[in-house]
């Protein structure tokens, strides 16, 4: 909006494909961008026809989605968990890089093949939408939600999925601040249907942490990523070998920060 006023000046503000800004303003201050990744841009965008063609060539030069989409076998879990938490540091201060990517490319690039980097597990609530607080994209992270992020057998079945089969690196499992499954749980409320199905899963951590929500939150998150590293011979596995992280996190829903417990 701003270019309304600064009509005279024809120069564009953003990025350029000159190699300086090619290094240091894409993806944050600790990527690099390689030959290979830009001429893998490049393509991309050539390859795109129609009327897509013109938002590719404004936004291919920050397209940055496939780098990590390809090579996620190549991240540690340490590097993993520092791309998740480096997105959500994007996503709190306001920088967010994911909505310049182009998707029509990432859903042709992804449409047979998918490689997560990261795992996550959270609740249904709809403010904790788990793609946008990490800034990520389409290919990028395996997200499994139940109210109250618990592990049961369909989820745990999922995170094996999502790790062994699929190759991500690192899992979070992650509450979050007024979580409506813990506060239900703790007031024991009466809940029509099966909503009372989710009780007993989290009350393991009521009767450690008490009555205050988010202690639960905090105690269950702890809880349910405990219990998916020992109730899976697959996940154990793959954090005995060094290649998976799983890790405890608490979203704040009001300052967007995550923080890990663990
Ligand atoms: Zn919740």
């Amino acid at each position: 909006m701003t270019s309304l006023f600064t009509a005279t000046d024809d120069t564009p503000k953003r990025k350029q494909t000159s190699p300086e800004s090619e290094s240091s303003s894409i993806g944050g201050p600790q990527t690099t961008v390689s030959k290979d990744d830009a001429s893998r841009r490049k393509f991309l965008q050539m390859a795109v026809v129609g009327p897509v063609a013109g938002l590719a060539t404004a936004a291919g030069i920050e397209f940055l989605a496939p780098r990590s989409a390809l090579a996620q076998s190549l991240l540690t879990p340490e590097q993993a968990l520092e791309e998740l938490m480096d997105g959500n540091n994007r996503f709190v201060n306001g920088n967010l890089t994911s909505f310049e990517q182009d998707l029509a490319i990432l859903r042709n690039h992804t449409s047979e093949l998918q490689q997560p980097f990261a795992a996550v597990l959270a609740c249904s609530d709809s403010r904790v939408p788990v793609e946008l607080i990490f800034d990520q994209t389409i290919g990028h992270i395996f997200v499994t939600r139940v109210a109250g992020n618990i592990s049961t057998s369909e989820i745990i079945a999922s995170l094996e999925y999502g790790a062994k089969v699929l190759g991500a690196n690192v899992v979070v499992v992650m509450g979050h601040g007024s979580c409506g499954a813990v506060d239900a749980t703790i007031k024991h409320k009466e809940v029509p249907g099966q909503i009372s199905a989710l009780y007993p899963h989290i009350q393991p951590a009521v009767d450690k942490a008490g009555t205050d929500t988010d202690a639960v939150s905090k105690a269950n998150a702890v809880i349910q990523a405990d219990l998916l590293r020992k109730s899976s011979t697959v996940i154990s596995g793959l954090v005995d070998d060094g290649k998976l992280k799983v890790l405890a996190a608490f979203y704040n829903i009001a300052s967007g920060v995550v923080s890990l417990l663990e």
